[in-house]
């Protein structure tokens, strides 16, 4: 067979959604894929699929057709008290629609994997905005760039060469010379390495540097003491200054800064910050989304519910309180009876007491891969992998919506399509 050569694919694994990916198709492998970088090429050539629904009988995995498997989790569904639906950052916002309205129909509580991300992101940013930007104006415009809590070049691998470091601009011509680089973390990373300035940073210690800088930036350096969480004063004032003579800067912040001590407080001075220097020059600042279209999860929930993550139907209207009706807390106090994992691994990255409530219920798996979930799961439904034979509308971390495309033809059935069959089983039954 010919291979073929298809052009413009969007990445399917993180938030950069890379839109300019060449694959080529032999038969139903991708044999090859231009511009992607690691993480793309092994999700493109990589097959480790499951072939066929699989269910758990005596402690024993058996085959079962997609009827079956559908119809099996229609009824775990129906029957249970306080159904969590959980997941969906890595399917399409088609998938996510249905996702919502079968959680309503169900009273079950619905939640996305910002509630382990960028939750406190999304919290900080309805407290006190977003002044963000799209990732095309920061390659087009940015002459700094501040990296806090994050290391692009082993998360989000092609960040810097599409956007930041390695990205010449309309504005910008040569940006490895004219554009400032500052990361601030923890430890010495890969992306710390490639940086004009590291600023290390005591853990635990984002939220009182952020503070310093606001002081500085506001005039107020010479109550800065000394030293601030193991960062010289001096230091700061140097960043501090090199923001303020920025024409345009951008900051990204990742887990570092959203999990770690201070969680949505951190996220909010870091905003704060932000709209100081606002008052000097032009800042932007947003999230690293990492789950590939988690964006377009909170966006669907939103258009929908009001509410981006951890909503709860149960009353009968949409419920939202983090902390109490997010995915972790709910399987930490035992309380839901069923669970129904889309497009996501929550065996593989939740505390192990969730992880254990997962495999005492029925927990039923939408996805193309046997992953650590899998060993926690009653069911679980293979579907086309999102982006590589299955079509659809995800976010880049920006909030740009792209329509993906389908450069395998399996005859495999997608998230849309097992969900609208659960979803139509689930509606007949409730009338
Ligand atoms: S940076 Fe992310 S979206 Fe871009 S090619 Fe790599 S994994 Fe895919």
């Amino acid at each position: 067979m010919c291979p073929t050569r298809v052009e413009d694919v969007v990445c399917p694994f993180c938030g950069c959604l890379c839109d300019d990916l060449a694959v080529t198709v032999e038969g139903e492998r991708v044999v090859a894929v231009e511009n992607g970088c690691t993480l793309a090429n092994e999700k493109f050539t990589g097959d480790h699929r499951l072939p066929h629904p699989i269910r758990r009988r005596g402690g024993k995995w058996e085959e079962t057709t997609y009827d079956e498997a559908i119809r099996e989790t229609a009824e775990i569904l129906l029957s249970a008290k306080r159904p969590l639906l959980y997941g969906w950052s890595g399917t399409v916002v088609e998938a996510q629609t249905i996702g919502v309205h079968l959680a309503e129909l169900l009273g079950a509580v619905i939640d996305n994997t910002s509630t382990v991300c960028h939750g406190p992101s999304i919290m900080a940013i309805q407290e006190v905005g977003h002044p963000g930007c799209t990732l095309g104006q920061v390659k087009n415009r940015a002459d700094v760039i501040v990296y806090w809590g994050a290391n692009p070049i082993q998360a989000h691998p092609r960040h810097m060469s599409r956007y930041t470091t390695y990205a010449d601009g309309f504005f910008v011509k040569s940006a490895f010379r004219e554009r400032k680089v500052i990361v601030v973390d923890v430890r010495e990373t890969d992306s710390s390495e490639v940086a004009d300035e590291f600023v290390r940073v005591a853990p635990g210690g984002d939220y009182a540097v952020l503070t310093a800088l606001r002081m500085i930036v506001r005039g107020k350096g010479e109550f800065v003491p000394d030293t601030v969480a193991g960062v010289p004063r001096e230091q700061l004032e140097r960043v501090a200054q090199t923001c303020l003579s920025a024409k345009f800067g951008a900051v990204f912040f990742g887990l570092g800064l959203t999990m770690s001590r201070g969680k949505y407080k951190n996220v909010r001075n870091a905003i704060e910050l932000v709209e100081e220097l606002n008052r000097h020059t032009k800042f932007t600042i947003s999230p690293l989304r990492g789950h590939w279209n988690v964006y377009g999860s909170n966006e669907v929930f939103t258009w929908i519910t009001g509410y981006p993550f951890a909503i709860d139907f149960s009353r009968g209207i949409a419920f939202y309180n983090p902390g109490e009706t997010t995915a972790v807390d709910i399987l930490r106090r035992g309380e839901c009876d069923a669970c129904l994992v889309v497009a996501s691994d929550p065996g593989a990255h939740f505390p192990r007491a969730c992880a254990a409530h997962l495999a005492r219920i029925p927990t039923v798996q939408i996805d193309p891969h046997v992953n650590a979930t899998t060993h926690l799961s009653r069911i679980q439904i293979p579907v086309g992998v999102t982006g590589i034979d299955a079509e659809g509308t995800a976010y880049r971390m920006d909030g740009v919506p792209l329509r993906t495309r389908k450069v395998l033809s399996r005859n495999v059935p997608d998230d849309v399509e097992v969900l609208g069959k659960i979803y139509a089983l689930v509606r007949e039954a409730r009338g």
